[in-house]
């Protein structure tokens, strides 16, 4: 009898593990606290409980050909970075195509997740829900967690004396909706990632003066890279990966710091991050530095102190009259369905094999999924670890023992310590390429390169120098797709497809990139030969 599993929340990664366990012969149930799906990605205009809340103008900072899913490439006409409204189209399409939302119970909270008492021999688990204010107990043989790690704000209030004392309005990122009622505003915003920046860069258009004030500074990144390609598409490549992997650490940090200062120097813009050779998760922002140019953002270090109407800052300077706050610090991990022997957060961390299994669980038929935050995209790579579960819930994968568990968790936290440093905002964060492969090679879809040098040379080269984008895993092994290798060679049509919207006459030139890339490769192949 095909094994029940139980998905908790129909956000990207519920409704790619639905699909996934539908892939694997399994028979899920999807329960979605909302009316709809989509999580995140799907706006509205108030804030919901439970819910992560959105402002209505984001935008993908990853590219559809590296977001999508491995089977399922992104309509041609749609646009490289998504308005998340578009985001949401692909997501219904997709949900559409697999048949997926009669698997989902909408309206539907779990409010506990406990083992059965027979757990040491059956691995089940009883669902406690609630739906149309009746509560109901469900057995099944596997959990998936799907239910999002951006909802709970994270609002260090202690960090701000005299926060009591201001006047002024204040609020968490997670309420900033849009920029009306903020015409004419002195404002200040606390932090300096993602959110941080697209809301200070959105408020500067309308208010008197915007402040960003930051610890540790950050490099800030353009979504548009070499020869207008998307950032992701040039930086996540494997001969890229491969580079910094076989390179001198000390060269690599060095040179991701001379490239990040090609656009603009973050010195002269006070953005320069403190330690500047972390890995730390860039802010993707093209308008940022303009607005620093023009003076509608200003930025500032650390609060030291606040007034009933002013901020005083470490290096002794003050702002007044500020209106209003925003704080954009990030959030917490948080899972009010789960016992603390099962997931335990502590100092926003979670103990959990490859992101994903408690590992001290004596039956492997619970998981989380999309708890993670990559250096690429979270779609695939949810995706991935939502076909490994799967393959771990029907025991054709295995997890090792608990022992070699808790030791991989201990390693690749130092190794995330020492890639992209202690800041809670890093806490989850992971290389791409690198966690790709692993999950990949876990179930055998990691593609033989050698062997594909020798077969397909046109597909290997694409594979290597370019995207590494989700198809590459469907090219060999279970779950193999035959579009994959079609959809490989043809993702440059589907970038550029949406661009051309005026028809002009084609001139091919040889990109100064692909010559470099070219050098790069030799410069490599010389170094190794010598060392040899
Ligand atoms: P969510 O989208 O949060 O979905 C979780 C679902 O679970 C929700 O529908 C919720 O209602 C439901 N749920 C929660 N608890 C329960 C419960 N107890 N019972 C039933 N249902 C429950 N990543 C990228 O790769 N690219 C991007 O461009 C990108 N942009 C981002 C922009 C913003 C502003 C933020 C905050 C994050 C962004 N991310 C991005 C990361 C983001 O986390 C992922 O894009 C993705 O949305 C995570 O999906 P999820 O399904 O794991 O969680
Ligand atoms: P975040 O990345 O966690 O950034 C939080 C910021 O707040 C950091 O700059 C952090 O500084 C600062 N901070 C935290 N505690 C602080 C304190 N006590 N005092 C001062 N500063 C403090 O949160 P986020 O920007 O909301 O982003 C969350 C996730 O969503 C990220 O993965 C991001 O990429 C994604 N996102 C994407 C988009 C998009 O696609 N357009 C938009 C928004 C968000 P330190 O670094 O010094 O700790």
């Amino acid at each position: 009898m095909a094994k029940k599993v139980a998905v908790i929340g129909a956000g990207v990664s519920g409704l790619i593990s639905l699909k996934c366990c539908l892939d694997e012969g399994l028979e899920p149930t999807c329960f979605e606290r909302t009316e709809d799906i989509g999580g995140l990605w799907r706006f509205k205009e108030t804030v919901e409980d439970g819910r992560a809340s959105i402002y209505q103008s984001v935008i993908t900072n990853t590219s559809k050909e590296m977001s999508c899913f491995s089977d399922f490439p992104m309509p041609e006409d749609f646009p490289n970075f998504l308005h998340n409204s578009k985001l949401l189209e692909y997501f219904r399409i997709f949900a559409k195509t697999f048949d997926l939302l009669k698997y989902i119970q909408f309206q539907t909270t779990v409010l506990s997740v406990k083992k059965c008492p027979d757990f040491a021999s059956s691995g089940q688990w009883e669902v406690y829900i609630q739906s149309n204010g009746k509560e109901q107990q469900v057995v099944f043989d596997a959990i998936m967690v799907c239910s999002g790690h951006h909802i709970q704000p994270h609002i260090p209030l202690k960090s701000f004396p005299g926060i009591e004392k201001f006047k002024g309005q204040y609020f968490h990122s997670r309420q900033y909706k849009d920029p009306a009622g903020f015409e004419g505003k002195r404002i200040l915003v606390i932090g300096i990632g993602n959110s941080a920046s697209d809301i200070a860069c959105e408020l500067s258009k309308k208010a008197a003066q915007v402040f960003i004030s930051t610890r540790q500074g950050t490099w800030v990144m353009s979504r548009i890279s070499e020869d207008g390609y998307p950032w992701d598409m040039v930086f996540h490549t494997r001969f890229n990966s491969m580079l910094r992997n076989v390179l001198p650490r000390t060269i690599v940090k060095w040179m991701m710091a001379q490239q990040m200062n090609r656009w603009f120097n973050h010195e002269n813009y006070g953005l320069e991050p403190q330690n500047k050779y972390l890995m730390k998760e860039p802010v993707l922002n093209d308008d940022l530095p303009s607005r620093l140019l023009y003076g509608a953002i200003k930025v500032k270090t650390r609060v030291k102190e606040l007034t009933e109407t002013a901020v005083i800052f470490e290096d002794g300077t003050m702002e007044e009259n500020i209106d209003v706050i925003v704080f954009a610090t990030g959030y917490t991990l948080s899972f009010p369905f789960l016992d603390d022997s099962l997931v335990k957060v502590e100092n926003n961390m979670v103990s959990l094999y490859k992101f994903m299994f408690p590992p001290h669980l004596k039956k492997s038929t619970f998981a989380c999924i999309g708890l993670i935050q990559p250096l690429g995209s979270i779609f695939p790579t949810a995706e991935l670890q939502a076909r490994w579960v799967t393959r771990v819930f029907k025991g054709l994968c295995s997890l090792p023992s608990e022992k070699t568990m808790m030791m991989d968790i201990i390693k690749r936290n130092e190794k995330r310590i020492d890639l992209f440093g202690e800041s809670q905002s890093q806490l989850l964060q992971t290389n791409y390429i690198d966690y790709l492969d692993e999950l990949a090679l876990e179930i055998g879809a990691k593609p033989d390169f050698i062997s594909l040098f020798l077969k397909d040379p046109k597909l290997a080269a694409k594979l290597y120098f370019g995207p590494c984008n989700s198809y590459q895993y469907r090219l060999v092994g279970p779950g193999q797709w035959e579009g994959a290798r079609n959809a490989i060679l043809t993702q440059k049509q589907r970038i550029l497809k949406p661009l051309k919207t005026r028809s002009l006459k084609s001139s091919s030139t040889i990109p100064a990139s692909f010559l470099i890339k070219i050098l790069g490769l030799l410069a490599v192949v010389l170094a190794l030969f010598f060392q040899l």
